[in-house]
């Protein structure tokens, strides 16, 4: 399958993050988990590298590449620390690519740049305490004065908040008393107005920073606002989109690491005077885990191939999403299974990639709301 979807420039690439996960990431992983720590030298080395800006322009300071380079960076990460692979896909698809898709010129010359080096991470913040999958209930007001918006409202649980320089947000604008609907503005960090919660205490991500954002009478220039004021909604549900293929990725990475670690422990484990992947009932785990992680990968690398030719995404991606999300809640489990007791135990892996997998079924739309989305996608051809 690589060789349908993989040129001799993604095998570079996956040779080249692959290398530096193991040496620079793997090492710390665990420590990051165990005191919930912001991974900061890691986002520093990744920037130094090129990766904070994998698929955007190279005008804009941006690594050129396309999306399935940006899936197979975030995959590799994830296989050994998940909580800089979210970090760095969080401020990529979420907090950057609204910027390279709808910024003007000039919003690209500044914010694009700084966020594709890495110079500044990014943030975006569409949760709020009442809307989540109802994202189109989003009470967060920006009222027009002049020529700036006043802003009050609150978002929960935004991935990055603590550390970006710029978070992008969803806020019904309102000019002239009329309601034009919901826009997507951004903040950069330090305005007044600007709050931010203390990080959540979470049951895995530990490292990846998560919080709530006030806006308190916050005033921003009305410069601030990504493409026009009533397209909001539909800007977002196109980054939304794009952002399932990125997790997926990531959720790919969790199923072969804890895969890969269950592989090798059932070839060193015995029990009853024999390898415990001599025993059927370990061996057909593992057949089943090996069949769904390659049925995954074609479903993850599928959707970011057509990304990558322009074709629509929404059906694939949602698929993508749903099913590895899905598949790395089903393969942690097992991992341990195969581990038995040190399963449980932190030294081995596996309890982290369990802890780390549950959010793959509820961020970025819950499978709840992926089933609507490929019911209404493939309900459509009815119609036909
Ligand atoms: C660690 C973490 C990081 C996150 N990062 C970000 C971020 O960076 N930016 C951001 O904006 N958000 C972020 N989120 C928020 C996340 O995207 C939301 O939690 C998610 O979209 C679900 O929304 P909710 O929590 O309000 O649940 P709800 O929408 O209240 O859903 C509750 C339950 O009801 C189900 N449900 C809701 N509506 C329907 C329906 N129509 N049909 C069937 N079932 C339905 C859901 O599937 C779910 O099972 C993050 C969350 C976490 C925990």
């Amino acid at each position: 399958m690589s060789k349908i979807y993989l040129k001799e420039e993604h095998l570079l690439l996956q040779k080249m993050v692959r290398d530096f996960s193991n040496q620079e990431l793997k090492p710390i992983a665990q420590e990051i988990d165990k005191k919930s720590q912001f991974p900061h030298e890691s986002i520093k080395k990744i920037s130094d590298l090129g990766l904070m800006g994998i698929p955007w322009p190279q005008e804009y300071g941006g690594g050129g590449m396309d999306n399935q380079s940006l899936v197979i960076a975030i995959e590799e990460m994830a296989k050994v620390c998940v909580s800089t692979a979210v970090t760095v896909m969080a401020h990529t698809s979420l907090g950057t690519g609204p910027f390279a898709a709808f910024g003007n010129e000039s919003q690209k010359n500044f914010y694009l740049r700084k966020l594709s080096s890495g110079e500044m991470i990014g943030a975006f913040g569409l949760t709020e305490p009442n809307a989540g999958s109802d994202a189109g209930n989003t009470q967060t007001k920006a009222i027009l004065d002049g020529d700036k918006y006043i802003v009050n409202g609150q978002k929960v649980f935004c991935t990055n908040a603590g550390y970006a320089g710029v978070i992008i947000f969803t806020a019904q604008i309102i000019e002239n008393g009329k309601n034009k609907g919901i826009g997507a503005l951004f903040v950069d960090a330090g305005t007044k107005g600007l709050k931010l919660g203390s990080p959540e205490n979470k049951m895995g991500w530990k490292g990846s920073d998560t919080r709530s954002v006030y806006f308190d009478q916050m005033e921003i220039s009305s410069d601030n606002i990504l493409g026009a004021p009533d397209k909001g909604f539909k800007q977002f549900l196109k980054t939304l989109t794009g952002g399932r293929i990125t997790i997926a990725a990531l959720s790919l990475g969790i199923c072969e690491a804890a895969y890969q670690a269950a592989l090798n422990y059932s070839n060193e484990r015995t029990a009853f005077g024999k390898k415990i992947n001599e025993f059927q009932s370990i061996a057909f785990k593992l057949s089943d885990m090996a069949t769904q992680i390659e049925a995954a990968r074609h479903l993850v690398y599928h959707a970011a191939w057509l990304k990558d030719r322009d074709e629509s995404i929404i059906k694939e991606a949602a698929m993508a999403k749903l099913f590895t999300s899905e598949l790395a809640m089903k393969i942690t489990t097992e991992a341990i299974q195969i581990h038995g007791g040190f399963g449980y135990i932190r030294e081995y892996n596996v309890e982290r990639f369990f802890r780390d997998s549950k959010i793959l079924e509820i961020g970025e739309g819950t499978s709840e709301v992926q089933r609507i989305i490929i019911a209404r996608e493939i309900l459509k051809s009815l119609n036909y």
